[in-house]
């Protein structure tokens, strides 16, 4: 049987998959149905967590080469700043996001995998497949029948990977229309701010995607449920900023417009036997706190070193784990961007400026401004209760020193105060002395592949080992 694993859909989860994959030295085929990568700017920002999720094999410097950093965000009521919030508060050695649009992601993403001996497979299109006992057949559009051990949907919220598996998409449409728009413009805003403004119906947001130019973000009030199946022109936008926004934008040119309407939904399984869903396959929510594209690239990060231990002999049920930490923090993702949409589309007046009034207040509160950086950064995400989890782990490796640079091109690291030796045929493990970190985690510290703390101190790590399948001596 053909050892490459599939991935289908080359957007961004697809091609952080299959370069994960090549960086365990997984062989790996990934392939697309549209003739070329998006030209659109989807996800606009690139969030901390998925750079240091990324670090290890492309240095997050790379993506602040002519980008923008992430500032703050405003919330404007009535032409006054009713709060803000800072997001750079959670700056340590990673900035707390980039703004990258999605084409300049996925650019970056190709051109790293195609350095790995790896390319994307254009005009390819997964048409079914069976699973059969120890492998997927899959069928594709160009005639060819392939047998792989593993295959990962990655694609996109109209999976076909999903409609064959029937898993269920469960939750909700909001029928509320939002109309979307790329502009360039004159007018005065701060780099790398978003404005969110609210309007006698509804809400205006404004995100940078580079210097001059901003995603306008409208929503058309309540009595507008569906897509009238015009996106608007560029004199409907400016008749949106003359009346929705105090800004006192111009629009001088529309890149490209369009219609939304929010899907808030989660697959109940991420695995499906030898079938994997990651990215908006697995997840869709509302746009609001730029989560998606972020939350499927560490859903691939995740699975890939889990893919190649198993490959390697690991036991099938470290799969499992996959579920178990990614479905959670999808849901909490999930939940957080529902809360941000409904305070964004809340109809009556008085309940939105209490609710304003009482945030203002909140944001004063040097802790709380934090926290909320915190969780828009992604920092606060975990596998603290996960069984692989051993005692001290769970949290991503902190970047509060340059020790996070010690990550990078390495596999699994292990930093220890003196000379110990792990033999295993799973992942290579790279020690690294370092007596720093084990003062600071009061402890030898094993660090997975996608930068959590896997364990603290000798014997957590030798059930971790154990429990992962490695044979440690
Ligand atoms: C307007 C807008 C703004 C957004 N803003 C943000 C933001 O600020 N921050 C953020 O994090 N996210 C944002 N998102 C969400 C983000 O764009 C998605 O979460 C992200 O693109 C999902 O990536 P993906 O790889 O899972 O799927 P996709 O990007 O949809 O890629 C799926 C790929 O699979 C391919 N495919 C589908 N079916 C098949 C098949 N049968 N065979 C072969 N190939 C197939 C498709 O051609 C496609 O290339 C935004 C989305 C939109 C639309």
């Amino acid at each position: 049987m053909n050892r490459e694993v599939l991935v289908v859909g080359a957007g961004p989860v697809g091609l952080t998959a299959a370069l994960m994959l090549a960086r365990h030295n997984v062989p790996v085929r990934i392939i697309d149905k549209n003739t070329s990568a998006t030209t659109l700017s989807n996800a606009l920002i690139i969030w901390k967590r998925t750079l240091q999720t990324l670090d290890s094999v492309i240095p997050w410097e790379k993506f602040d080469e002519g980008f923008i950093r992430a500032t703050f965000m405003e919330f404007i009521h009535h032409g006054e700043c009713a709060m803000r919030i800072d997001v750079r508060a959670a700056e340590q050695k990673f900035p707390a996001g980039i703004l990258v649009p999605q084409f300049d992601t996925e650019r970056i993403l190709s051109e790293t995998l195609q350095a790995n001996g790896i390319t994307v497979e254009r005009e390819v299109e997964l048409i079914s497949f069976t699973e059969l006992s120890d492998c997927v057949q899959c069928e594709l559009s160009i005639g060819e029948t392939l047998q792989t051990p593993f295959l990962i949907g990655c694609d996109g919220a109209h999976s076909t990977v999903r409609h064959t598996l029937d898993a269920p998409f469960v939750g909700k449409t909001i029928p509320r229309l939002w109309n979307l728009a790329d502009i360039d413009f004159d007018g005065h805003t701060e780099l790398g701010a978003t404005y969110s403004e609210s309007h006698g119906d509804g809400t205006i947001l404004f995100f940078p995607v580079t210097e001059g130019r901003l995603r306008v973000f409208s929503d058309a009030g309540k009595d507008a449920t569906e897509k009238t199946g015009t996106p608007p022109s560029l004199s409907d936008i400016q008749h949106m900023l003359d009346t929705q926004s105090t800004l006192g934008l111009k629009a001088t040119k529309l890149h490209w417009s369009g219609e939304y309407i929010v899907n808030e939904r989660q697959v109940e399984s991420y695995r499906h036997g030898q079938i994997f869903l990651a990215g908006d396959a697995a997840h869709v929510h509302s746009p609001a706190g730029g989560q998606g594209m972020n939350l499927g690239m560490q859903d691939a990060a995740n699975l890939a070193w889990k893919l190649a231990c198993v490959l390697n002999g690991a036991s099938d049920s470290l799969l499992d784990t996959y579920q178990e930490e990614r479905h959670p923090i999808g849901a909490q993702v999930l939940k957080f961007t529902s809360g941000l949409r409904k305070n964004q589309t809340i109809d009556n007046p008085i309940i939105r400026v209490f609710n304003e009034v009482r945030m203002k207040a909140l944001l004063k509160v040097h802790a709380v401004q934090h926290k909320m950086a915190a969780v828009i950064c992604e920092d606060e995400w975990n596998y603290r209760t996960s069984s692989l989890t051993h005692s001290g782990g769970g949290d991503f490796f902190p970047d509060d020193s340059d020790a996070y640079t010690l990550l990078r091109d390495k596999q699994m690291t292990l930093f220890c105060s003196e000379q110990c030796s792990f033999e295993n045929e799973l992942l290579p493990v790279s020690q690294v002395k370092n007596d720093a970190v084990v003062e600071k985690f009061g402890g030898d510290v094993l660090v997975r592949p996608d930068g959590y703390v896997a364990g603290v101190g000798k014997d957590e790590i030798l059930k971790w080992f154990s429990r992962v399948g490695f044979q440690s001596a």
